[in-house]
């Protein structure tokens, strides 16, 4: 039993149309008329499949196809909006292998004990509105409605408003509901699938990962008359800080991985000492006492940074999420299907966040990964082979299946 490589090819070239970009990557921003057009045409190929949509207040689109019993569905889902000059795989080609699953579930004539549904979520990329994953964190009750649709965009534009505008502002609510298993394919976004020339990652879970944000305060004054000795510049301090961060990683070692990714320099011109900078750190690791063990050594970096420069700071450690482990039982069933699939595979962690963190938060979940090229995702030369897709959209349907039972 095998999913409909052409056919799912054929579907990844038409949605990846909309909102594509000269030079073959995707801009397809949440709620805008882009995202709209791509709904749309979820939308209509559901219903063409025989699947019984609804909306949700949140704009997430459940497509079912009943099973034998009333039962909780086995859910498949991923998002369609991207970044701004994305890829064509991030997100549309979970939703995609989900509806191929489906295509082929009607194909072979599979009827399933468990429904199956397929799971369309509203502005995963954060990209917009944020936070990221705002609509399955409502949904999974961790993110409350009205703060969700009071998000505004840079425009200034509520969530909400550009929900009701596209259209898909829907009377279901959005809250937790059951299902019997979560699954999402989604690219790797990283390097180790594509280098060990496997197919299939089995994700066990996501990494625990701690946001930090640090204001410094020196001393702003003429880049010209003020001389070196008396100078108390936040940009210097916050330069050793960048490096310090680098070290952390360094010297802890293992799988953590450390970032500076946000900088902002006041008042940013040339002939002006800074006197204020701004800068995010965002710290990963599997394991959450690593993560206990970084941030001791981050706010020791920051405070001699800082006290060899002679500037005041405020160091915040204000978002952090735990290791998210996927259901056992759900990565068993992956397994199996890679293995019936034929896909070379190995077990793997993801160092991304996905809607999938938060349905693992209301029931069992799983992801398959796929490769991708170079190891590299939020652009233009975001790449997966139909080989590699193939293989991941059949251990997808072959999960589901097994997960959903057959009748
Ligand atoms: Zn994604």
């Amino acid at each position: 039993m095998r999913i409909d490589r052409k056919r799912l090819e054929q579907s990844i070239d038409e949605l990846g149309k909309i909102g594509e970009t000269p030079r073959g990557g995707l801009t397809r921003l949440a709620l805008t008329d882009d995202d709209r057009r791509g709904r749309d045409l979820m939308v209509r190929w559901m219903r063409e499949a025989g699947l019984r949509v609804t909306v949700d207040q949140m704009g997430n689109i459940f497509g079912e196809r009943a099973g034998a019993e009333r039962l909780p569905p086995v859910m498949i889902g991923s998002h369609i909006d991207s970044v701004p000059t994305g890829g064509k795989y991030d997100g549309q080609l979970g939703v995609l292998c989900g509806l191929e699953t489906i295509r082929a579930l009607d194909q072979h004539r599979i009827r399933t004990r468990h429904p199956v549904t397929l799971a369309i979520f509203t502005n995963e990329e954060g990209a917009r509105f944020q936070p990221a994953m705002i609509a399955s964190g409502v949904m999974a009750g961790k993110i409350a409605l009205e703060d969700a649709y009071n998000a505004r965009d840079k425009d200034g534009i509520r969530l909400v408003d550009e929900l009701e505008r596209i259209g898909y502002l829907g009377a279901e609510p959005c809250v937790p509901r059951p299902f019997r298993a979560y699954l999402e394919l989604h690219i790797e976004q990283g390097p180790v699938l594509e280098e060990e020339g496997l197919a299939v990652g089995i994700v066990d879970g996501i990494v625990a990962i701690a946001w930090s944000r640090l204001t410094i305060h020196g001393v702003q004054d003429h880049a010209g008359p003020t001389p070196m000795r008396i100078r108390h510049d936040a940009l210097v301090a916050a330069a050793d800080v960048v490096a310090g961060v680098r070290g952390i990683a360094r010297e802890i070692g293992g799988d953590l991985v450390t970032t500076v990714g946000n900088l902002t320099v006041h008042p940013n011109i040339v002939n002006a000492i800074p006197g204020k900078v701004t800068l995010s750190i965002d710290m990963r690791d599997p394991r959450g006492e690593t993560l206990d063990r970084a941030l001791p050594r981050l706010d020791a970096a920051v405070r001699e940074a800082c006290a060899r420069e002679g500037v005041r700071y405020e160091l915040e450690h204000y978002w952090r999420v735990p290791h998210t482990p996927f259901a056992p039982d759900v990565v068993a069933a992956i397994e199996r299907a890679a293995v019936a699939s034929g896909a070379r595979h190995r077990h793997i962690l993801s160092g991304a966040g996905h809607d999938a963190q938060y349905m693992a938060a209301i029931g069992p979940a799983g992801m398959i990964f796929v490769p991708s090229r170079d190891g590299r995702s939020h652009c233009e030369e975001e790449f997966t082979p139909m080989d590699d897709i193939e293989r991941g959209a059949t251990t997808l349907f072959l999960a589901a299946v097994d997960l959903a039972g057959r009748v």
